[in-house]
């Protein structure tokens, strides 16, 4: 197994297959105008898929596909079919906003997709346009109907802003509960994208638990064994199981094993970091499979980020670039990072 400079093993890898979304949420993509990665740079699935099998012969188990938006990558069931027959790769799974979903999941469900995370961030359609520039809230309700039809388990994951959406924690709980679905409540991260951050709008796992203990009485924690996942999950008295990804607050570097490619063969190691590893060119210029895994190994054992937990110690917090910084390079912005 291979670990970095705090042990901590290469579990998991993130794979942002574009750049492109189809929405404008205020948390991620709230500018009119944006840098996108040059289209030759896109790795194609072949690419994507040889990275990906490098990775998992040096341990990597878990792969979500994410983006940007991932299903407007043109044919992603065929992807996740190349990802999926890898040796090693365990858990297969996708973060969408869920537009494109109800088209796409059954092919997904056939290709080997394993789990489907959806963002929800609110049940109100007026309120969609208002957080994302999209009034087709009712495509993604379909999206959520069709992964449950197509046998998926479904996560829901909901970016909690105070004064925004911070008065539907009980009916998201509630939406998820009749949907046999789980919620996972995401305190708002100032990581790059999120130039309108500011701390008061950030709603803390605290404060979700006192809203929910309030309405729903006592909360108890779900210990799941899996200590690199970054949701931690609780029950309520009823038995419903939701999760909070306590990111801003309550860092959880120390048990971090996430990395994260991106579409242009650019790998991340963590959320925060300035700069990446260049990927695609060595794989574009006759890299063998074994010169990829040293370079990826070697990478690894260097690491030392704990990009959130840096960010926590930061006096008078503010956005972690603004519009200037983003355009300069485009790699900075969650959406071409992928969550
Ligand atoms: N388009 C897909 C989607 O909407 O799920 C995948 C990409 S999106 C960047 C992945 C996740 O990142 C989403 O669940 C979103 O909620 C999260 N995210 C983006 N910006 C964030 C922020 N500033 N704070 C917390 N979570 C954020």
């Amino acid at each position: 197994m291979i670990t970095d400079r705090l042990s901590r093993p290469l579990g998991s890898l993130r794979v942002s297959v574009t750049d492109r979304c189809n929405l404008r949420c205020r948390y991620c993509m709230p500018e009119r105008e944006y840098v996108w990665l040059p289209k030759q740079s896109i790795l194609t699935f072949e690419e994507i898929t040889r990275l990906v099998r490098v990775f998992a012969s040096l341990g990597v188990e878990k792969v979500r596909l994410t983006g940007g938006e991932p299903l407007l990558r043109h044919d992603l069931p065929a992807l996740t079919a190349m990802v999926a027959r890898i040796d090693g790769v365990r858990d297969l799974a996708l973060t969408t906003n869920g537009l494109l979903l109800a088209k796409q999941a059954e092919a997904l469900r056939r290709a080997g997709l394993g789990r489907v995370t959806v963002s929800l961030d609110t049940l109100q359609p007026q309120r969609m346009r208002d957080l994302a520039r999209s009034d087709r809230h009712a495509d993604v309700l379909a999206g959520i109907a069709a992964a449950r039809a197509a046998g998926f388990r479904v996560k829901l994951n909901t970016v909690v802003m105070r004064g925004v959406n911070d008065d539907e924690l009980v009916d998201l709980i509630e939406f998820a509960r009749a949907n046999q679905a789980e919620v996972r409540f995401i305190e708002y991260m100032d990581v790059g994208g999120a130039t309108g951050w500011s701390a008061e709008q950030v709603v803390s796992q605290r404060e979700i638990l006192e809203v929910l203990s309030a309405r729903y009485g006592p909360i108890a924690p779900v210990t799941t064994g899996d200590i690199s996942a970054p949701a931690e999950r609780f029950r309520l008295g009823d038995g419903a199981t939701f999760g909070i990804v306590a990111s801003t607050t309550a860092p959880f570097c120390r048990s971090c094993d996430r990395s994260r490619l991106t579409a242009d063969g650019t790998w991340l190691l963590c959320l925060y970091a300035e700069r990446g590893t260049d990927l695609r060119e060595p794989l574009r210029s006759g890299a063998s499979d074994t010169a990829l895994a040293d370079l990826i190994a070697a990478t690894w054992r260097g690491r030392s980020d704990r990009g959130a937990e840096e960010r926590l110690g930061v006096a008078h917090r503010a956005p972690l670039y603004q519009v200037d910084g983003l355009r300069a390079d485009p790699h900075r912005e969650m959406h071409t990072r992928g969550g």
